[in-house]
């Protein structure tokens, strides 16, 4: 007869992945860190004591949006409040299941301006170009969870097509390059895609969309900054959200990338209760400038389905837009934008500082309520006359639509 253990199946322990349990050459590897990525309750209870409400939100995450967490992000998780915003952008709450009418799987509408594989082009003179599907985390708001999860990773032939219709659509100045997140694919692969990309003449700029200063800084490392520089112009874009995600090998990260001269610029989702106060933007805009990356937008939560509970009020995200203009230096002032659903594109939500305006007097109002007039010029015309000479020949729709792409555009 065997005995009770004998009959017992044999459970592996759970590996913690605590910062105190690596040793620091793994722990630096940026490999190890996207390959060990934390998915499971029991993996997250090694690092943090998991309320009931984050168990239900993690038992229920397989119907919702798949859960993905660097070893390094975990660590940046206080342990003992379930507030914590990096918690709470990255466990699953329970309230993703409660999806209003209103939401939308694709609430930018970029199913529908997808002349390629892999390429969404909604505005005239640039494209995404969606070149993995996986993610260094799985941000619970996600506009683009009904793509992410590496489910479905874009194959060779839908780059090469999105390479092609890039190629052959000359109004394309600036690609950004998006999935997912770009710099999960291998620094050879990335430098051969930028490549291509650099070799086509009216491809301008090239932008690169990431999470992973934030969430693996180590990723970006001197072998990489080293390749994106061969391409400039280059420029990165990436998505802090709270100011405790500035930790110094986030920032050095960053500084890794400006000092290889790529300019970095920050995305912030604008998120209830995780930095929906004053003192946290403020905080986040300073740190950010401090760390030599450029605020650029602020984003009102988009309406995709299950982050009804993440979003703020348009009239609170004015609101606090205007704790952050005038009261803090210009340069750490991002754009307020609210990307209309269904692909209408970017729309400034920021709050008119305009009292009144006629033909002799514009009322201000400054960012400390006061209000001043500003006289009106007596000289209305605005055109320049040296636009003929500077740009002779050139079509007059700079924005390369209409006829001016009939012309250049493919056949
Ligand atoms: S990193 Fe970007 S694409 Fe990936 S889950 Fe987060 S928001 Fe979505």
């Amino acid at each position: 007869m065997l005995s009770v253990d004998a009959a017992m199946p044999s459970v592996a322990p759970v590996p913690s992945f605590r910062r105190a349990d690596v040793d620091d050459e793994r722990w630096r590897d940026w490999r190890w860190q996207l390959g060990h990525m934390l998915t499971t309750a029991d993996e997250l209870a090694t690092v943090v004591d998991l309320t009931p409400a984050e168990r239900t939100g993690l038992a229920a995450s397989a119907k919702l949006f798949r859960v993905g967490i660097t070893p390094y992000y975990a660590s940046l998780m206080d342990p003992a409040h379930a507030s914590c915003p990096i918690r709470m952008q990255a466990i699953p709450n329970v309230a993703e299941a409660d999806v209003r009418d209103e939401e939308l799987r694709d609430p930018l509408g970029e199913d529908t301006h997808n002349p390629a594989p892999s390429v969404v082009h909604k505005y005239p003179d640039r494209v995404l170009f969606l070149v993995v599907d996986r993610c260094g985390i799985y941000c619970r708001h996600c506009n683009r969870r009904r793509l992410v999860g590496g489910d479905e990773p874009p194959t060779t032939a839908d780059l090469e097509a999105g390479l092609a219709y890039i190629a052959q659509t000359r109004r394309i100045r600036d690609v950004l390059l998006s999935g997912g997140d770009p710099l999960l694919l291998s620094t050879r692969r990335l430098d051969y895609l930028l490549g291509r990309l650099r070799a086509i003449p009216h491809v301008e700029t090239i932008r690169i969309g990431t999470r992973l200063p934030v969430v693996c800084p180590m990723r970006i490392d001197d072998e990489l900054c080293t390749a994106l520089a061969k391409h400039h112009p280059v420029f990165v874009n990436t998505h802090f959200n709270h100011v405790v995600e500035l930790t110094p090998e986030a920032r050095a990260g960053c500084e890794r990338l400006v000092d290889a001269g790529i300019p970095v610029g920050n995305q912030t989702v604008l998120l209830r209760g995780i930095n929906s106060s004053t003192q946290s933007l403020r905080a986040l805009m300073r740190g950010l400038l401090r760390s030599r990356i450029k605020p650029y937008y602020l984003f009102q939560g988009d309406t995709v389905i299950g982050t009804d509970h993440l979003r703020t009020s348009v009239e609170d995200a004015m609101r606090l837009y205007e704790s952050l203009r005038g009261w803090m230096n210009g340069m750490a002032v991002p754009m307020l934008v609210l990307d209309a659903p269904g692909g209408g594109g970017k729309v400034p939500i920021v709050p008119s500082f305009i009292e009144s305006i006629d033909r002799e007097t514009v009322v201000v109002r400054t960012y400390r309520g006061e209000r001043i007039s500003y006289p009106q010029p007596r000289q209305r015309d605005c055109s320049v006359a040296y636009d003929a000479v500077a740009f002779a020949g050139e079509p007059v729709d700079d924005d390369r639509e209409g006829s001016a792409e009939m012309l250049d555009g493919p056949g």
